[in-house]
This record gives C-alpha cells, structure tokens and sequence, in this order.
C-alpha cells in the first residue's frame, strides 16, 4: 500500500525538493501551490509521474496529483484533503510547507503587515495540521488503514523560530508561533497515533532567500547576494543550505519509519548556525 502525502507550496523551493524525494522514496504525493504557480505545479506533478512510469513494476510506485489551493482557506485545504485520499488513498503524511518572508523593521509594521504573514505561516499551517488530523483520525488505526505504525504531520518553522532575526520580526514571531503550535498538537494526536514534529532550516538557496537578500541587503546597505554570504558565513559546515538538505531530514527521516518515536519536535538543519 503507497503512503500518501500532502506537501504544501511545493510547485518550487523547499516544498519542491520534499515532495520529490518523498516520490522517490515510494509516497504518492500530492503538489500544492497557490493560482499563479499552475503550471510550476503541473511541472513537478509531470515530473513524479515520469518517475513512476520508469519504475512501473515496483509496487511502491509512486504517484502524483496536482491541487491548486490557498492554504489560507480553511475549506480549500479541507478539499484538497478529501481530493487527495479519493485519488491516492489514506493520508499519511502531511508535510505543512508553504510560508512567507517579510521584510521590515517592527517600527515600520502595519497591522497589515502582521495580518499578511501570520495568515500564511501560522493559520496556513494550522489549516493544515488540523484537516490532516480530522482525515487520519476518521481514517482509524495506521497500520490496518494504511499499513504505517504512525500517521505523520510536519510543519515548516525556522532557525528565526529559535532565535528572531532583525527586520525579519514578525516573520521570525510566526515561525515560534509554528514551534509552540507543533508542540501542543504533539501532545493532543499523540492517543490517535499522530506524530508532529517541524523543522528549522537555515539560509536555504531558494526564492524566498532570493527576496531576502535583496530587500535586507537594500535596509543593511549590501550589494546583492553579499546578505546570504554574510548569513551563511555563521554556519560551521561552511556554506549555504540547499532545499536537498531539508528534504533529506524531512524524506528521509521524519517522513519514515525511524522517527515513529520522535514527537513534538522542531529539528534544526542548518549547518551549525543556531545550536538547540
Ligand atoms: P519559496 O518562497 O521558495 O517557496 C514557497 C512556496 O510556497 C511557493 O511556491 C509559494 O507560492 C507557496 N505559497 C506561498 N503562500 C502560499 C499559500 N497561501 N498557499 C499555498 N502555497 C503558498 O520558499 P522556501 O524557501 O522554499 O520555503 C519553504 C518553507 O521553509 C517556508 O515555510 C519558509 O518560511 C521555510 N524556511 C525557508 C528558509 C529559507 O532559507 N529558504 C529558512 C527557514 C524556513
């Protein structure tokens, strides 16, 4: 039986990376993104599929569908659940992925501001967490309806959700405000055999770095690019994190069956910028 995720804003990035090494590793996997990036998802999905159709005689072949919806909608992620058990079976693994970075100074915040981060990075993820519980729960025990020991909910935080950032405050507030709501759940799924952990990543190569490092570099006075060199110059494996770091701690372990016992749990992975 294929164990089936949902990994939310994964039509690039991060997300991107999550959902293809889960694909890889056997998931069938369902690719989430906001209206504009329609055809970046429909790439990733093409992408998966070509995977599947060269390993057509494995039995954990895995497949992929593609859903277009705001994670800012409670319904929205209510039907992309329901549209991903009826396509490629019982969930077992839902990957809260999609965020948001802002940048400016706290005395230049609108409430705006805050609306507009909070709304994604936090009630996007408790969308997430919850409809994913409802689904699991409704589904039964792991192992007689998808043949897995425990259903699996991860949320993306951050090394700003340990340790704020400047100019990124209330980015950083809503990847604490993920870490505190990943542990509440933890404890509340733990009787219906749910486990939720988040990760932390570091300065990871991606869009959103991209934005980063041109509007900090703008505050801070840096050329560009010089903002994600002097970020990543803290960190003690000497470099810049790549999405394929992330995925390998989220595929390759919290998505598994290794992490069964892991609960709670924030996990940096960064290089050795912020030690926990
Ligand atoms: P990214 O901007 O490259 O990709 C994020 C994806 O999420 C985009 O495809 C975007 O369209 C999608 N998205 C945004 N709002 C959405 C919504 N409302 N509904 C559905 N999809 C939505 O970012 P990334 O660097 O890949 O980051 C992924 C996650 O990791 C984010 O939560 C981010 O905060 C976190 N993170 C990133 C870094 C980093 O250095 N890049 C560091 C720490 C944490």
């Amino acid at each position: 039986m294929p164990r089936v995720a949902i990994v939310t804003g994964s039509a690039r990035g991060i997300g991107k990376k999550i959902a293809l090494r889960l694909a890889a590793d056997g998931y069938s996997v369902c690719i989430n993104d906001i209206p504009s990036a329609k055809d970046d998802i429909t790439a990733v999905v093409d992408e998966i599929n070509a995977m599947s159709s060269q390993n057509e005689t494995s039995s954990s072949r895995p497949r992929a569908i593609g859903v277009v919806a705001d994670v800012t909608s409670s319904s929205s992620v209510e039907a992309m659940v329901r549209e991903t058990v009826e396509k490629l079976g019982p969930l077992t693994l839902m990957v809260a992925n999609a965020g948001i970075a802002q940048i400016k100074r706290l005395l230049d915040v609108t409430e705006a501001d805050i609306d507009q981060v909070f709304t994604v990075n936090f009630k996007g993820v408790f969308n997430c967490y919850t409809h994913a519980a409802r689904q699991m729960i409704a589904q039964g025990d792991p192992q007689a309806a998808a043949g897995v020991g425990v259903y699996k909910i991860v949320g993306a935080s951050s090394i700003a959700g340990f340790k704020s950032l400047a100019a990124l405050g209330i980015y950083s507030a809503s990847k604490w405000a993920v870490r505190g709501l990943t542990q509440a759940m933890a404890m509340e799924m733990a009787p219906h055999k749910i486990t939720v952990n988040a990760y932390a990543p570091g300065i990871v190569g991606t869009p959103m770095w991209d934005k980063i490092d041109e509007e900090l570099g703008g505050i801070e006075g840096r050329a560009q690019g010089e903002t994600r060199k002097v970020y990543s110059s803290n960190a003690a494996l000497g470099r810049t994190s790549e999405p394929e770091d992330v995925a390998g701690l989220v595929g390759g372990f919290l998505a598994t069956q290794d992490s069964d016992f892991v609960t709670g749990q924030t996990m940096v992975v960064d290089g050795g910028i912020f030690f926990t």
